[in-house]
This record gives C-alpha cells, structure tokens and sequence, in this order.
C-alpha cells in the first residue's frame, strides 16, 4: 500500500491568509476592487478571487480610472513611487502587504540612516525586490547567477528577500567574509522569512525520506521553484505541480511513498484534491 506523507506546514502562510482575507473581504461588500498584479502567485487561487469580482491590473501599462475603486496592493509590496501615484487616484488603497516584507524595509531604512552599504541577496525583477528597492536607494541586489560583490563602504549591511533560500544567503554571507575587500563592521540580517526556511527543513525531510515528492504551487511562485529545487537535488523523482491534474501515473511506477510539500501561496483545497487523486490511483 502506497504511503502518503503531507508536510505539517502547508498551505497559505500566515501573510498569504492575511492578503486573502483582506481581498475576500473587500469584494464581498464593493464592486470595484483592484489589485496591483497578481495578489499571490497561485494561478488557481487568483482565477477564484477574479471569479468573486477581483479585478487585476498592471502597475506597469495604462491605469484604469480609480476614482470610485479601491485598489489593494499585493502581498510582497509595490514600489512606494507607485504606491503614491495610486493613492492619488484611486477612492482607497488597502495594503495587504506581507508585515513581514514592510519589517525588511523598515530595517534597511534603519541601517541606510547608520551609513551602512546595503545589499540583498535576491532576484531582480521580483515584486518584493522592486520594493525593498524603493524603499531605500543604492540597494545592491546580488545572487548566485551574480555574484558580484564589492563595496566601497567601512560599513556593509546583508539582508535577504524573504523567500530566498537560507543556505545560499548564508553561503553569501561567507562570500562577503572572505572577500578581499575590507570592512570594519559587517551585518548579517537573515531576513530570510522564517515560515519559508521551515518550509526548507521539512522539505529536505520529505524528499529523502519517501519516493517520490511533490511539490506543490503556482508556476511564477519564487519560493515554491526554491523547494522544489531543494526537493530536486535530493530526490530525482521530485515533481513541481500546480495541482492534482498535474500527476502523471508514471510518477507512481514501483513507488511506495509519496512526500508532498508546498510553496506558501497554494491553497489546502489543492493538497486535499491531490491526496485524493494519488488515494484513487493506488485502488
Ligand atoms: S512567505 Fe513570509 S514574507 Fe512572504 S507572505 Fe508569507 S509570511 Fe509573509
């Protein structure tokens, strides 16, 4: 009989819920709700929400008229430039982004005003990045596809976006030690989110202990491409699936257990449907 293990943290995590909330929330009582960009990176769980009435929009291209709407701004923030221009124009804007995002902002603010050097370890381009970005200037962004680091600075501050890997943030971190630059005083702020790098633990758990492992979340979801890159190098029978659907029954030749973990924006509903579907194939 096939064993089925579902990691303990699964679904949303606690800042996913929260941004969700809010949007059921406000499309529940108003018809004109917009959100800046995809609210999550879970195409399933979007195309629900635009099922209520959510209206999606791209900051980049031409803006709708805002006067009689509220738009929400999603959960990894916007760049604050943005975040005022809507504020102009839009009836209310609710901020649904992650607290834990705005306290990696708040930090680096702090430690631009101590004259530090900043730099985070992350990828260009990501909402969260774009963020942090605005919310301090000069903010090196830095990774292991770039690796560049030189400072010009006594005083270097490294942080991480929050749903980086924390073995790659801490193999940075060495970089910087050994580098041949010199700096009098080095802050090392793992701003790894703690939800994501407990996400990490179990799934190196999960994937060397059962056949197969599946990792489950929505195809532009940074963290869930991170646990299934992890999963991939333990287990190379370790699949990335946006659902049930997703399984294919070759998977499941000779297999005894099935892991299976998820990235932090996809929705219970989506593990229930595929232990159900793997419970089908073993009858
Ligand atoms: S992964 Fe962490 S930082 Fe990102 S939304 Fe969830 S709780 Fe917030």
């Amino acid at each position: 009989m096939m064993k089925i293990e579902v990691a303990k943290n699964i679904g949303f995590c606690f800042g996913v819920e929260r941004a969700v909330k809010i949007v059921e929330d406000l499309i529940s009582t108003e018809k004109n709700v917009y959100i800046t960009g995809d609210l999550i990176h879970n195409e399933e769980e979007m195309s629900r929400l635009e099922k209520m009435g959510l209206k999606t929009f791209n900051v980049k291209e031409k803006w709708p008229d805002f006067t009689n709407s509220t738009v929400v701004i999603r959960a990894h923030g916007i760049p604050l430039q943005i975040l005022g221009s809507l504020e102009k124009s839009a009836k209310r804007v609710v901020n649904a982004t992650c607290p834990v995002v705005s306290g990696v902002a708040q930090l680096l603010q702090r430690e631009r005003k101590n004259g530090f050097e900043l730099f985070l370890y992350g990828r260009e381009g990501h909402a969260e990045v774009e963020y942090l970005k605005s919310a301090v200037d000069r903010l090196k962004v830095l990774n292991w596809q770039n690796p560049k680091i030189f400072f010009s600075s006594k005083k270097v501050a490294l942080f991480s976006q929050t749903t980086m890997d924390v073995d790659g943030f801490k193999r940075m971190a060495k970089s910087f030690l050994n580098s041949k630059n010199s700096f009098s005083t080095f802050h090392i702020h793992n701003t790894v989110c703690s939800v994501t790098m407990e996400r990490e633990e179990e799934v190196k758990r999960i994937s060397k202990a059962n056949d197969l492992c599946l990792i489950v979340g929505g195809k532009k979801s940074s963290n869930t491409k991170k646990l299934y890159e992890i999963a991939k190098e333990l287990n190379k029978n370790a699949h990335m699936i946006l659902n049930a659907s997703e399984i294919q029954k070759i998977w499941l030749n000779s297999v005894k257990s099935v892991g299976i973990c998820s990235g932090t924006s996809t929705p219970l509903k989506t593990i229930e449907d595929i232990v159900k579907r793997l419970r089908n194939f073993k009858n």
